[in-house]
């Protein structure tokens, strides 16, 4: 019987709030632990671009990427910087970045696993938005692409080749076919390719916090404080210890974003996970404006129509996560959102403005970490997901609870394991 098994969520964002949602549903005894308000700023999933894209197979590091370093050191403006100062403490991460992403063989590996996790995405997310009785918070309208011309498009091949490789399909818009698409698309863009299964969540804070309500609502328990370490005998686990005493239980998952990488070295891990810094702008009081969320192929920028108005979400800067935020880069994307739809210029100066930064989890391949401790194997490593935790977190919660209930998950996790940082 799963309910005389009691399990740990350690860290409620997105992925917590996903494995602690499908544990309940096959009535194990959960609980949660968590310091901060659940779907609150302190996480990446309250502020991330909210989309939802079986195209997200693409990882950041592909070949060629080292030539542009130099540029990123010395271009504060770019999609992808890095702040001087940190350079040598980042660059072991750096160089393992890079490496990752070497060869077209290496993207490809990556790009398939990603895949396992995400092209029925929008799907699962449809499922459990409809299971805590909020289906409205996932909007079904797809994700469009685009770029300043067609040879634009064609320049980014490798990126449209994973693609379609990994059973991605889109429709290619040009001029103004592309504006009947997104009227308030301006004419920096005259190509774009539409992703129809993509999906976006209109309020991904909210979105956690109700996922996280069902779950109490099904007898699940929230303890508000911090996971500090683990109590372990003969290799079996006894307890979480938090901030506010020991959380006895029979296993435990890590889904504690940026804050995994201290627990899963307490459990003899040495994960390099590595905070890839991002921003989001917010333009809240629209009364008209884009309808579809749009990524611009220049400035990377997802922009992305919300409950709260237009979120601009983007850029990557590599720093610690004790370093302070640089606004600039919020503006940057406000720069950005003026340029993409130059008819709301003159709503950006009316329009209330929210700016925040935010910690993706990251390892330098791109790919999460899904495995069972090296301390014990009642404690799960469930974080890692970078660039793609929204919308990877319904299948990372499958393979939880496939590990933890002793099943084989529906995917080939092997891409997933711990032992590819030991080489
Ligand atoms: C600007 C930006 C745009 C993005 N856009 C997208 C997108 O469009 N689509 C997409 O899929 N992904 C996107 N991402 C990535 C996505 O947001 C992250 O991958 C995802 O939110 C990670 O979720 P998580 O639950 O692992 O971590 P988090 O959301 O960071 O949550 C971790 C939680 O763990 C808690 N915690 C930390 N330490 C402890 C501890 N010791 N004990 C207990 N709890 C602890 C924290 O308080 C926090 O609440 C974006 C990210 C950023 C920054």
């Amino acid at each position: 019987m799963t309910a005389d098994r009691h399990i740990a969520v350690i860290g409620s964002g997105i992925v917590g709030a996903c494995v602690a949602a499908a544990l309940s549903a096959e009535t194990y005894r959960v609980t949660i632990i968590e310091p901060g308000p659940v779907g609150g700023e302190q996480a990446a999933s309250f502020g991330n671009g909210a989309w939802i894209s079986p195209a997200s197979v693409v990882p950041m590091s592909v070949p060629g990427l080292w030539k542009k370093v130099p540029g990123y050191l010395l271009d504060p403006t770019g999609p992808l910087t890095i702040r001087w100062p940190y350079l040598p403490a980042m660059l072991p991460w750096l160089v393992r970045f890079l490496l990752s992403g070497f060869t077209e063989a290496r993207v490809e590996r990556t790009a398939k696993a990603l895949a396992s996790l995400l092209s029925d995405a929008p799907a699962r997310h449809r499922a459990l938005a409809a299971r805590i009785g909020q289906p409205e918070l996932i909007a079904s309208r797809g994700l469009l692409y685009v770029y300043p011309d067609r040879s634009a498009f064609a320049s980014d091949g490798l990126s449209w080749r994973l693609r379609r490789q990994n059973g991605v399909r889109w429709t290619e818009y040009e001029g103004a076919a592309l504006r009947a698409v997104e009227p308030a698309l301006g004419p920096g863009y005259d190509f774009g390719a539409l992703v129809a299964e993509g999906a976006h969540c209109v309020d991904p804070g909210a979105y956690v916090a109700s996922i996280k309500d069902h779950v109490l609502a099904g007898g699940g328990q929230l303890v508000t404080a911090a996971a500090t370490g683990f109590s372990v005998a003969k290799g079996r686990l006894r307890g979480v210890e938090t901030s506010k005493g020991m959380v006895d239980c029979d296993a435990a998952v890590i889904c504690a974003g940026i804050g995994s990488r201290r627990l899963a070295r307490l459990c003899g891990d040495n994960v390099p996970l590595c905070s890839e810094r991002g921003y989001h702008a917010v333009i809240g009081g629209l009364h008209s404006g884009p309808s579809i969320p749009v990524m611009t192929s220049d400035s990377k920028s997802a922009n992305t129509p919300t409950r709260a108005g237009l979120r601009i979400a983007g850029q990557v800067e590599i720093a610690p996560v004790r370093a302070s935020p640089d606004w600039r880069r919020a503006d940057l994307l406000l720069k950005h959102a003026a340029a993409t739809y130059p008819s709301m210029r003159d709503a950006l100066q009316a329009c209330g403005i929210t700016r925040w930064m935010g910690h993706r989890p990251s390892t330098p391949d791109g790919l999460p970490v899904m495995d069972r401790s090296s301390l014990s194997p009642d404690i799960l490593h469930a974080f890692g997901h970078g660039h793609v935790g929204l919308a990877a977190a319904p299948m990372t919660a499958h393979i939880v609870t496939s590990l933890i209930g002793k099943r084989e998950p529906a995917s080939d996790i092997r891409p997933f394991s711990l032992r590819r940082f030991s080489g």
